[in-house]
């Protein structure tokens, strides 16, 4: 029998309702044998996430603000739950020794942690299944840093146990100390790939509530065609650039072992969702995989007569940046020109110090400061490979009036980078889907 890993973020598991879709997911195939588990997230629009309400909790402790009430609202969601589903656990137990560890003065990390645990102790038991904690298997270094060898073992040694399992996402624990740790935000996909790496997974299903990948942000772009296959690098271009269904670091542990990712939907499970596989399992039929871009940037540009003679000239401006701890985006250069794309939030009061330290490193003819650009990547395998696919962006763009600011191909070929005023986003973006898909 194969192995699928199954993952079901916040909103599979918000309530009952929703729980009861997960279940019928995982029991129509039995070789979804390992269940990871988000905290309970919205069940509407203005609802709250619980993890939001932990932390909240923790917070309000740290002040010496009265939590209990708060806490009373996070754990009357898992009763709830509990009583719809008819489970019979015995949640007020864990709700006691929680509320016990908060008096006790206990980590924020350990408070945030109680979502999952909470969740994947209620679906153990709907489920009828083990419950295996994270805590002792998902291994941090005294500085926080995953060990990552170390948590493969021990997950491959806990899971090898059990023939199925759920668990909760979301934290482990530092090694030495056994203190709980939380990974970022969002992090129960992190926890999914883990798993998935550690039993060698066929598959490693993420279940959301949107039916995988689109081409395009469907704000901009009326019914974008879904992605039904992309991968891993390609999935990493587009998240980088603003589409994001899916944690940063999530593709990490599956890419070492080959497993694809199949991000799919709890509301609609007969969709087939989108495939995330290594490059060479690809379906390389078309040229363009998807669309995705990001604003505000600025681009500072730098002009010296013979810049291109001067040796270090280019390290000497990055090096400004690293002092400043500013991150850049994209350095177009010319022979006497040299730009810098950055994120406008990374140089949120320092540009006037930027600016005068580059005068001060470089001497340079002049300095230019643009702002308000947007940078927009179109991704796909088959650019590579294909003649014409600049032409057909900047003919797409110059019909539609739109002026290009900057035009770059990056060094793995699978994308073209493009930068326009901050105005001619949304413009751009359609012109290019158009030209492309439609
Ligand atoms: N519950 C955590 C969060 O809200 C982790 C997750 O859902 O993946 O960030």
């Amino acid at each position: 029998m194969g192995i699928k890993v199954v993952k079901f973020g916040g909103s599979s598991v918000a309530d009952a309702i929703q729980l009861k879709k997960m279940r019928q997911i995982v029991e129509s195939d039995p070789e979804r044998r390992y269940v990871v588990v988000s905290a309970p997230g919205k069940r509407f629009d203005k609802d709250n996430k619980i993890t939001d309400l932990l932390f909240m909790c923790k917070a309000q402790a740290d002040h010496n603000i009265p939590y209990e009430q708060l806490f009373q609202v996070i754990t009357d969601r898992y009763s709830a739950i509990a009583f719809t589903l008819g489970v019979t656990v015995d949640l007020e137990s864990y709700f006691n020794e929680i509320k016990d560890n908060m008096a006790a003065g206990c980590s924020e990390d350990y408070i945030a942690s109680r979502g999952e645990f909470l969740s994947a102790i209620l679906v153990s038991a709907f489920l009828g299944l083990d419950f295996v904690d994270t805590k002792d298997l998902i291994l941090f270094d005294n500085k926080g840093r995953m060990l990552t060898e170390e948590t493969n073992k021990a997950l491959a040694e806990e899971l090898a146990k059990h023939e199925y399992a759920v668990l909760p996402g979301f934290y482990g624990s530092y090694r030495d100390s056994g203190e709980i740790k939380v990974l970022s935000r969002g992090g129960s996909d992190v926890t999914g790939s883990l798993v998935a790496r550690a039993v060698n997974a066929d598959i490693y299903e993420n279940w959301t509530d949107v039916s995988g990948l689109l081409m395009a942000d469907p704000r901009i772009i009326k019914n974008p065609k879904p992605i039904d296959y992309i991968s891993y690098i390609e999935l990493r271009e587009l998240s980088y650039m603003g589409a994001s269904v899916l944690h940063e670091e999530a593709v990490f542990p599956v890419r070492l072992s080959n497993i694809p990712i199949n991000i799919r939907n709890t509301n609609a499970p007969e969709d087939p969702g989108t495939i995330i596989t290594t490059e060479n399992t690809y379906n390389n039929e078309k040229v363009l995989s998807g669309i995705a871009g990001k604003k505000p940037f600025t681009v500072i540009s730098i002009y010296k007569n013979m810049m291109n003679k001067e040796i270090g000239f280019v390290r000497r401006a990055l090096a400004v940046l690293e002092d400043q701890g500013i991150n850049f985006d994209h350095i177009p250069t010319g022979i006497d020109s040299l730009s810098v794309v950055i994120e406008s939030k990374e140089l949120e009061d320092k540009l006037d110090d930027v600016l005068k330290s580059l005068e001060q490193s470089l001497h340079p003819d002049e300095i230019n400061v643009t702002e308000d650009i947007a940078m927009i990547a179109v991704v796909g395998m088959g650019l590579a490979r294909t003649v014409g696919v600049a032409a057909k962006i900047t003919a797409a763009l110059a019909d539609a009036g739109i002026n290009i600011r900057m035009l770059n191909q990056g060094t793995s070929e699978i994308n073209v980078i493009l930068g326009v005023e901050a105005a001619d986003f949304e413009g751009a973006i359609r012109a290019i889907y158009d030209a492309f898909v439609e």
